[in-house]
């Protein structure tokens, strides 16, 4: 699933929770991100404003990553010339813009970067087009950012993508590690990463002295 980016790129591990061991906690951090996006999720909503037309809950799939999901929000801004794609029902022809909503503050990570792109690659393979940009709404700033999908952003994108297939696949919840960001984690209680760390120290000091013996 293409949300599922978002969590791969904050940890791995938790990924592998949701989506391969489908174990999933709320924390107040979730709940409120998940009301957030019950109110800009409306599947029927299609309007438009002057020269753009918005659309949300589009379907997202791209045959070539594998991936399937929802986008928040597209928009299609016209253009002056006939080289964007083409909507049925409506003249001109528009630019793709994909935007995603965020309760909180921009993230010290690329996870939502992320994530957006990979809806601009499903687009993209859908709409047969290139698509430059995108922006990111976040709540807390009440404003939305820009997001340029450079090439290098594109190639990190698809190597992580790949990484979680080959996780998939192999069914595999990657080690805990703990870092800072656990204590946002909310699945902190299933994966006890403080424990789980100092257990595997444990695991490799008594194997290494049984080798060594
Ligand atoms: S507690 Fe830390 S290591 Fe465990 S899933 Fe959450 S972020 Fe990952």
């Amino acid at each position: 699933m293409i949300s599922g980016i978002q969590h791969f790129v904050f940890c791995p591990r938790q990924w592998a929770f949701i989506h391969i061991e489908q174990s999933w906690k709320d924390n107040v951090k979730t709940f409120k991100g998940h009301k957030f996006h019950e109110k800009v999720d409306d599947p029927y909503a299609f309007e438009k404003r002057g020269e753009r037309i918005i659309s949300r809950s589009i379907p997202l799939i791209s045959h070539k990553l594998c991936l399937k999901g929802i986008s928040d929000c597209v928009e299609f801004h016209i253009r002056n010339d006939s080289l964007g794609v083409k909507i049925s029902g409506r003249d001109g022809s528009y630019d793709i813009i994909p935007i995603e909503y965020k309760i909180g503050d921009i993230k010290n990570d690329e996870s939502d970067i992320s994530q957006l792109c990979v809806q601009a690659i499903c687009l993209e393979e859908m709409f047969n087009t290139k698509i430059e940009k995108g922006y990111l709404y976040y709540g807390k700033l009440r404003r939305r950012v820009e997001v340029v999908f450079t090439n290098e952003l594109r190639e990190n994108v698809k190597s992580l993508v790949e990484k979680m297939k080959y996780y998939f696949e192999n069914g595999i919840t990657p080690k805990p590690c703990y870092k800072k960001h656990c204590k946002n984690c909310s699945l902190y209680d299933i994966c006890l990463p403080k424990l789980n760390c100092k257990y595997d120290k444990v695991k490799n000091y008594i194997n290494s002295h049984i080798e060594d013996s």
